[in-house]
């Protein structure tokens, strides 16, 4: 029989409970990359805690330590660089940005984007770094311990084979990070430091299609900021959920696309919520740039994409 804890639920309750550890904050990027260093796989980094302290309350993440970067002062700020680059810190909240000026007016697919994750309540707390860095999730690993424990363990928690695409030797958890799709879709880059030093990369070269390890953040590195160019056209995000203002896209796709009404002269096509990394649809896009967008080089690009992304099973 199914046992249905009261709100708020036993004290002693693991399926309620947060696994014990303990919480460092760090006054400064330094330390925090410091502690990250010396905890190594042993810590976990906490920014708004929205999906952490769920995956932590799942036992899908037993940290000893976690380390709150949410209120360092290096990973803040919306400006534009020398560069005419909008730089944006990897702690602010999707609701500061999405309802920033200059994302609501020069990023509007960015800012549909971020404004589309979860609800109002997530969203204050939430923040891009966490968002870019969400694990890929599906129906079989995300759910409780004891749900888990009662069937036999996949690829994500210590078996060898995936149960969503049934035999599959490998792991098809979908990234479902709304601001991923936008941010690639807008050629973003992402700076990266770590106790070693600090680097800059595409977000294309962030992302790798492998629901396991499905980023090229290396151990005690972060996310601080992100580096968006002017967009090179006009941009949208649409977003296919469930119940908007709650759940995860089943699909999304952003776009940018230049040109007038001579033709078009660039395009980038971007699918969300079907693969473990945001999908960019170069076929597609190289057919509307040829034909310009008509109804025949929109069912050809269509097409393409189908034939791109192969058989699809929804998740
Ligand atoms: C009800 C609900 C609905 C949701 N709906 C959506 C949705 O529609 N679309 C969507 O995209 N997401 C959704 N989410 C997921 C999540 O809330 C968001 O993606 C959010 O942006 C995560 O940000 P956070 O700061 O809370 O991350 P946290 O929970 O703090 O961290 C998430 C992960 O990112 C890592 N991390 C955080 N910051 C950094 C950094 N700077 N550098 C490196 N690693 C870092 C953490 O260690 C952790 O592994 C939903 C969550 C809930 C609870």
């Amino acid at each position: 029989m199914l046992y249905c804890a009261p709100t708020g639920g036993f004290p002693q309750d693991r399926r309620v409970q947060l696994p014990a550890f303990e919480y460092l904050r760090p006054q400064s990027l330094a330390q925090a990359l410091d502690w990250l260093a010396m905890y190594g796989t042993r810590a976990a980094v906490l920014a708004g805690g929205t999906d952490l302290l769920l995956a932590m309350r799942q036992r899908l993440v037993v940290p000893e330590v976690v380390i709150g970067i949410g209120d360092l002062p290096e990973l803040r700020g919306v400006a534009f660089d020398g560069e005419g680059v909008l730089h944006l810190g990897a702690a602010e909240t999707l609701t500061t940005l999405a309802g920033h000026p200059l994302l609501r007016v020069g990023q509007p697919a960015l800012a549909a984007a971020l404004q589309s994750v979860g609800s109002r309540h997530v969203r204050n707390v939430a923040t891009l770094g966490g968002n870019l860095n969400l694990p890929t999730r599906c129906w079989y690993t995300n759910q409780s311990e004891t749900w888990r424990q009662a069937r036999v363990p996949c690829l994500k928690t210590g078996g060898d084979i995936c149960f969503v695409i049934p035999g599959a030797r490998e792991c098809f958890a979908l990234n479902g990070a709304d601001g991923a799709v936008a941010l690639l879709a807008l050629d973003a880059r992402l700076e990266l430091a770590s106790a070693g030093g600090r680097r800059e990369v595409s977000i294309a070269g962030f992302y790798r299609n492998d629901g396991l390890a499905p980023t090229t953040l290396a151990a005690g590195e972060l996310v601080t900021a992100v580096r968006v160019p002017a967009a090179a056209g006009r941009s949208t995000f649409i977003k296919i959920a469930p119940r908007t203002g709650l759940d995860y896209g089943l699909g999304t796709i952003a776009a940018v696309v230049a040109g007038d009404d001579d033709g078009i002269t660039a395009a980038r096509l971007v699918l969300g919520s079907i693969a473990s990394w945001p999908v960019r649809l170069h076929e597609a896009e190289r057919i509307v740039v040829a034909g310009g967008l008509t109804p025949a080089t929109i069912e050809a690009a269509a097409q393409a994409a189908r034939a791109d992304l192969g058989e699809l099973t929804n998740l």
